[in-house]
């Protein structure tokens, strides 16, 4: 059925990728199924891959970085840039692998698939660029000098929510660094980050620096990644539970690490905000992608004189989202991945109800069945709630009142997370005093759309380490070398 809906049927493999050799079958002969989250219908049946098969992997990276850390960065760049075109040339067959495994609607498949794409093409941009220094000497017969290598082999582990571009944001700084990858795509969504390899492959990266290691066993892989010696970085993308488990396992080694972890955004509309548009960027903020990403809003701080017109103005528009399979035509919002997450949605609601909040728009499981949900709103909702404290990871806008701008400034800065914050504000001197105090690695103001390849992604406190994207992205994936000459 999956074929069916695609141009080209080969960008769809039911094999993994070690050494560019594809597999089908892992060592040990289990598989894992991989559903479509909309339909419960199985697409696919991949290889369960072990420790063993992880090491193999990374054993063939080792070799290929050797190799690919050699060409130029010119010659990287043809590659990344034959990637780019590639990725786009095929964006609607790579949207409707998305759609499959993942449930969001086909227009923000592709929307991402073009992102993923877009950050190939700036890190192939700035393969050329790697510039170390030159630094005046603190003797007479000394010469000073600051070289980039890379760092060697990476392993990345890539999440569910966004199966193409979290992996082409990695994938591509690392190779255009001159690293060779060795990945995990979530068991969840695999063919996306195997579509992703096929199409490397054909634009002419050579065999073994990029791998990608389908398993079900995401912490036997992890414990490859973390120990064994030839990994020189780890980069993560996922919950910041996990991310911890694995910076304790990298402790062993000082294994370099990339993290982007979870969040847990605020999303501030002062009294002098224009409505309207604050109403229009809680809508993408939050329902984007179902409120399945970690940049998602997740608690909406309204202030007192304008809260009841802007949950007003935003309930006209929730109630208008249309809920359903991703290909359906006028479906803006697609299934939740999983029941697990169902489960998840619904307590914060009941915790919120029982502790006194409404519910005017949502709140059930639709009547559609399987995995979808309400687009929800939750209105009266206090810093006691749950969903206060917790990453929802679902389509609820809990919103709560607000008086003051230091009263907001704390709310929104109690918590453990600092990922993306937003808020919208039109006094000048209002809009550069909250942006300098929110403790966030990315503020969003008078917009709910952030994400650019050219502009550094990354979080502050528990929600991780390092940056991904802009002239800042591949810092993450070099070497500083110092060299001191005497002459
Ligand atoms: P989510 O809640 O979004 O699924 P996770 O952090 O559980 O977030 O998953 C993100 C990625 O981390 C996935 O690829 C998953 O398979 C992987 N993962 C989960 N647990 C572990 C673990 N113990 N070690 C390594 N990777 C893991």
């Amino acid at each position: 059925k999956i074929l069916s809906k695609l141009k080209d049927p080969s960008l769809v493999t039911d094999r993994a990728l070690i050494g560019g050799i594809w597999v089908g079958a892992s060592d040990h002969g289990k598989t894992f199924e991989v559903t479509n989250p909309s339909t419960g219908d199985v697409i696919a049946t991949l290889p369960d891959m072990n420790r063993a098969e992880a090491a193999r992997a990374i054993d063939a990276a080792y070799l290929a970085q050797k190799q690919w850390a050699k060409r130029t960065g010119k010659e990287r760049a043809a590659v990344l840039r034959k990637l780019h075109d590639l990725l786009v040339a095929n964006a609607d067959d790579l949207a409707a692998i998305l759609t499959m495994e993942m449930g969001k609607p086909i227009a923000e498949a592709k929307g991402e698939i073009l992102s993923g794409a877009a950050y190939v093409e700036w890190f192939g941009e700035e393969a050329k660029r790697v510039y170390g220094d030159t630094i005046p000497a603190h003797q007479q017969d000394k010469r000073l000098i600051v070289i980039k290598q890379p760092v060697g082999v990476v392993a990345a582990i890539t999440p569910w929510n966004f199966p193409n571009a979290m992996l082409a944001r990695k994938l591509a700084p690392a190779i255009a660094a001159g690293c060779a990858v060795v990945s995990k795509p979530a068991a969840e969504t695999p063919l996306s980050a195997l579509s992703l390899a096929l199409l490397a492959e054909r634009a002419g990266l050579p065999a073994g620096v990029l791998n990608v290691v389908t398993s079900q066993d995401a912490s036997a892989i992890g414990k490859e990644f973390t120990e064994n010696d030839k990994v020189r970085k780890l980069t993560f993308t996922g919950s910041t539970g996990v991310g911890k488990i694995l910076m304790r396992q990298g402790a062993d080694k000082v294994l370099k690490l990339g993290m982007e972890l979870g969040g847990n955004a605020p999303f501030i509309v002062f009294d002098d905000a224009d409505l309207d548009a604050a109403v229009e960027g809680a809508m993408v903020s939050k329902y984007r992608n179902n409120g399945q990403t970690c940049i998602c809003a997740n608690r909406l701080y309204v202030q007192s004189s304008v809260y009841d017109a802007f949950a007003e103005k935003l309930a006209a528009k929730v109630s208008a989202m249309k809920v359903g399979d991703g290909f359906e035509p006028g479906v803006n919002t697609g299934p939740l991945i999983a029941e697990k997450a169902m489960v998840k949605v619904e307590e914060h609601i009941a915790d919120a109800l029982d502790k006194g909040a409404s519910v005017p728009v949502g709140g059930k499981r639709d009547a559609l069945g399987g995995l979808f949900f309400q687009p929800t709103i939750l209105t009266g909702v206090k810093s006691n709630m749950k969903i206060a404290r917790e990453e929802t990871f679902g389509p609820i806008a809990p919103l709560f009142r607000f008086d003051t701008e230091e009263e907001v400034i704390a709310m929104a800065n109690n918590t453990e997370y600092g990922l993306g914050s937003y808020f919208y504000a039109k006094d000048l001197s209002r809009v550069f005093r909250v942006a300098e105090a929110l403790e966030y690695g990315m503020v969003g103001i008078n917009t709910g759309l952030i994400t650019t390849e050219v502009a550094p992604f990354g979080g502050i406190k528990q929600s991780g380490q390092g940056r991904e994207g802009s002239k800042y992205g591949l810092d993450d994936y070099v070497e500083i070398k110092y060299l001191c000459l005497s002459i």
